[in-house]
This record gives structure tokens, C-alpha cells and sequence, in this order.
């Protein structure tokens, strides 16, 4: 997602915290989820069916849901069953005991989704239409999740290992875009049912479509390790004069990526985008884009801050995916740690160090790691962005680049960090301190789980000497000290190490560090 600081958000919209009791024991292996889209009446109805793993023998089932819908019927490998719906909540009553293993639920349902107050953020559905008339529909469910509009396991810690599939139904002439690829379209009557499916395990908030009046514009991507991916672009039939360069655009975002993180990670599927009337979103393989083509330069290139950052998800946030929205910073400051390296991949060394001098102020209210079991309301500070991606810049410079980008780009290649498996804070804290042979839990807590500065004591001693310590932070660490006879870099720690200097050292002058310094 991208950055909004003053976003509100509404309590039961709001996903993850406290993984519930009943929903300990599944583990969700697919979706399937089957709607006809009414738009004139802003309604929908159809089936989701959930295949899980149960875990446990039980007598309750537990799904999420927004309870704006009326559910028609529920069955559980087939059988009809009882249940209560009530405060989001289904809690499904088995007349006989479910054993462990594999169940199916399905929920037939309809009803009119909430609509959306101010997507991306208060997510919802958005009904509208594009400039010539033709309607136009978007859904947005991050922070809501994906109870939004079907039945789940409404909690990050959850994909479904095995994918979902989208079975979409619109008027004729209408298309609807969704994740993974377009299995099939199937006409009848006055209607058109879209078939989109994806193998990949697959978030919540990314398992949703949209619809408009739009042409696809497609090319091949060779991607860094030389598989063929399809780049396709579902923009608005009135801007797909647009479209070719908007794809040159973002062919360089994912040549970016890919030298930093490895292969775009959905290479057997799609590299997707849609035009959206919302500013946009990181939906995996076909990502939220209504940034209305307005380009900055970077490099002497054409830039689109929205679409870059977005990508940049399909990384951090989509392949390498928290398991509890307290560590969303991961998604979205080392995701933004990405924009930066796109600047200095395009610019060079000085932009990057300018880019973060630029965006070194924090809110600074809160920690961004808040503790554990946060639902993505309370998680989502603006910090998660700039001081999430200002500690990503921080690290690289304590361990230095040999160490830093070799260990980012195994950590997001790594089997035991991505796709089914899901990360935390403390899983890339102790990565970097294996790889580096450095022991930075200090600096991961003063950084992530405090508010505090690093505090930098510069005191005068004689014959023009200063001598320099930190005061906070239980490691030594290298600290750029500009004199009159230039910039070192120098190992600091607790204990005070001495500079020679006429004049008074300016210390950290590049900004690697949230700092304090006082001078005595
Ligand atoms: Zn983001």
C-alpha cells in the first residue's frame, strides 16, 4: 500500500491480531469463489468454497466475514449444517464431529459489499465509471482483508498454499481482471463469466478483481534468470493509446527489482496491472494502478513513484509476507528501501544518499514494531514506511554493502522466507546477524521497538581532541566524523575513542543514523 498518514479506518474493517482459538486448527489450502456482479444494483451473490487441512477433530468452524451479507446455505464436505453469522463472524455448529483432514465449506451467499470511503486505505467496494460512461469496478481489502466480500480465514498468518480461483460474472462487454491467469471466458446470454486462477499461495487482500471497459495490452518478459512471463496491462479501452509506453516504464521498475530481490516471484503466472479510480494497490500479479500516467524523471527516465512502489510488494509484502501485521514494516520499509535503490541504481550513490536525507523525519510517536498479534489498523503507521525504510539504509550501512546486498537478495530468495512460509522481525534481525557475524539485536531494538535516538556524546578534551561515544547502544558501529582534515569512518561504541580537530567534528554528516548529538 502506499503511504497515507492520516487514513482512518473503522474497527471491523480491519484485519489479523489474536489468531482465534477455532481458526488455530485449519490450515487453508484453497479458494474458489464463484459471484455474479450485479452493477446497477451494487450487489452480488454467489458461492465461496474454503478447502482446508483441519488440524484437530472438531465441533465448530470458524470463518470471517463481514456480516452485511445474507447466507443462503452452508455445507461442510457436502452435508447441510447449521450456523450463526453475526459480528463478522460465522461460526458454523457441526451436527457430528469433523474429523482432522482434508473439509470443504461452502457458503452460498449475497448481498451488497461495503462500499468503499477512501480506497486504497478504508477499503470497500468503489462503483463508478470511466469517462465515456462504462461502468467501472474496483475492490480494495488490505486493511479490511479478504472478509470484505468472501468467507475466510480472515488473518496474514493464512494463505491458501494452493491458490484461489476468481469465477467472476458481468455484463457482457465488460471484463473483469484477477490474479494468476484467465483459465477461461464463457458467454451466455447477456453475460460474460471471467475464470481467473492462481497456484501460488496468494494474501487475502490480493485475492479480489476489478471490472471496466478494458483492453489488454500485452507483451513477453524475459526474466534475470530467462523465463518468459507475460506482461500484461488491462487499462481503460480511452487510455490504451497509453499503454506500450507505460509497460517500457515498468519493464525497468522489474529489471530494477530483479538485480536487488532475484526473479520477479510469479514468473509461471503473469507480470499484471489494471487501471484502477483508486490511487493503487500491491494486488499480486495484477497490481492497482491509477496514478493517470503522470511521470517524474529518474535517471533521465520516465518515473511512476505509485507503480514502482507497488511492484516492489510483489517482493516485499506478496512473496515475502508477515505473519503478524505487527512486522509490517517489512512489506513496507524495506519495500520502500526499494525505491531508493531504484534511485540509485538510475542516479548513482549521491541521489540514494540525498533520497534518504530528504525523508529522514519521523512521526516517531510509536514504535514500528508495536509488540505481537496486531490487527493492520493499530500497525499501520506512517513510520512503517520512513523509518522502516530509513533502518533498511542504517543496516547497509553497518555491515557494509559486500554483506548487506548479498544477504538481502537471500533473504528474499530463500525457501524458508517466502511463499508458504511467512516472516518476522526477528527472523531478518537474525539473518543479518548470522551473515554479518554481528550480533545487531541492539540495533534492531533501539531502531524497531523503541522510540528512541541513537545518542551520539561529542565532548571537547584538550590539545584540539574531541572524543566521541555512543550512549545508548550496546555495540560499536562505524560513524562518518567530518574534521578539518576530512571525513573518516571511524568504529564507535561506549567507549569514548578520540579525534584530533581544530575545529568542532560534524558528526554523521550523510545521515546513516536516527541520531542525537549532544555536545559538550
Ligand atoms: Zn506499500
Amino acid at each position: 500500500m502506499l503511504l497515507f498518514s492520516s487514513r482512518q479506518t473503522f474497527a471491523q474493517f480491519t484485519s489479523g491480531g489474536q489468531l482465534k482459538r477455532e481458526q488455530e486448527i485449519m490450515d487453508i489450502r484453497h479458494y474458489t469463489i464463484a459471484l455474479d456482479v450485479n452493477i446497477s444494483e451494487h450487489f452480488i451473490s454467489g458461492y465461496a468454497t474454503i478447502d482446508f487441512n483441519l488440524l484437530q477433530p472438531t465441533h465448530v468452524l470458524l470463518f470471517d466475514l463481514l456480516d452485511s451479507f445474507h447466507i443462503k446455505s452452508i455445507t461442510v464436505n457436502n452435508k447441510k449444517q447449521s450456523f450463526n453469522y453475526k459480528n463478522n463472524l460465522i461460526t458454523i455448529n457441526l451436527a457430528n464431529e469433523l474429523p482432522a483432514g482434508k473439509a470443504a465449506v461452502t457458503v452460498v451467499y449475497e448481498g451488497k459489499p461495503h462500499t468503499a470511503v477512501r480506497p486504497p486505505w478504508d477499503d470497500g467496494f468503489t462503483w463508478t465509471k470511466d469517462s465515456l460512461g462504462n461502468p467501472w469496478v474496483a475492490v480494495t481489502a488490505e486493511a479490511s482483508g479478504g472478509k470484505l466480500f468472501f468467507p475466510c480465514k480472515d488473518h496474514p498468518s493464512d494463505e491458501p498454499n494452493e491458490g484461489a480461483e476468481l469465477i467472476i460474472t458481468v455484463p457482457k462487454g465488460l471484463v473483469v481482471a484477477g490474479p494468476g491467469l484467465l483459465k477461461k471466458t464463457t458467454t451466455k446470454k447477456d453475460k460474460a463469466t471471467y475464470d481467473w486462477n492462481t497456484n501460488y499461495t496468494i494474501n487475502n487482500y490480493s485475492i479480489l478483481f476489478n471490472i471496466g471497459k478494458y483492453k489488454v495490452v500485452s507483451r513477453d518478459y524475459t526474466t534475470v534468470n530467462g523465463n518468459k512471463v507475460p506482461m500484461q496491462f488491462y487499462v481503460l479501452e480511452e487510455h490504451a493509446d497509453k499503454a506500450e509506453h507505460h509497460l517500457d516504464v515498468l519493464e525497468q521498475f522489474v529489471r530494477v527489482r530483479e538485480k536487488y530481490f532475484g526473479e520477479y516471484p510469479w514468473a509461471k503466472e503473469k507480470i499484471g496491472i489494471v487501471e484502477t479510480p483508486h490511487l493503487g494497490m500491491e494486488h499480486q500479479t495484477m497490481n492497482a494502478y491509477g496514478n493517470q500516467f503522470r511521470y517524474t524523471k529518474i535517471g533521465g527516465k520516465d518515473y511512476d513513484w505509485l507503480m514502482n512502489h507497488e511492484f516492489g510488494h510483489e517482493w516485499w509484502g506478496n512473496k515475502v509476507t508477515v505473519k503478524d501485521w505487527a512486522d509490517y514494516w517489512i512489506h513496507e520499509g524495506i519495500g520502500s528501501f526499494g525505491d531508493a535503490l531504484y534511485v540509485r541504481d538510475m542516479e548513482g550513490e549521491d541521489a540514494y544518499i540525498n533520497f534518504f536525507k530528504q525523508r529522514a523525519f519521523f512521526e516517531n510517536k510509536k514504535p514500528i514494531v508495536q509488540g505481537k498479534d496486531l490487527d493492520e489498523e493499530s500497525a499501520y503507521i506512517g513510520d512503517i514506511y520512513s523509518k522502516g525504510s530509513f533502518f533498511m539504509h542504517t543496516l547497509r550501512f553497518v555491515i557494509g554493502d559486500s554483506i548487506f546486498f548479498p544477504t538481502l537478495k537471500q533473504f528474499v530468495t530463500s525457501a524458508n522466507f517466502t511463499y508458504d512460509n511467512f516472516v518476522t522481525t526477528g527472523d531478518v534481525e537474525q539473518f543479518f546477524s548470522k551473515n554479518s557475524g554481528i550480533d545487531l539485536q541492539p540495533l534492531f531494538n533501539l531502531f524497531l521497538r523503541t522510540t528512541n535516538r541513537l545518542e551520539i556524546h561529542v565532548q571537547r578534551a584538550p590539545k584540539d581532541t574531541f572524543e566521541i561515544k555512543l550512549d545508548n547502544l550496546e555495540m560499536t558501529i562505524p560513524l562518518q566524523i567530518t574534521t578539518d582534515k576530512g571525513t573518516q569512518t571511524i568504529m564507535v561504541g561506549k567507549k569514548p575513542i578520540s579525534v584530533a580537530s581544530t575545529s568542532l567534528p560534524i558528526v554523521d554528516p550523510n545521515m546513516y543514523y536516527f541520531e542525537r548529538i549532544v555536545i559538550e
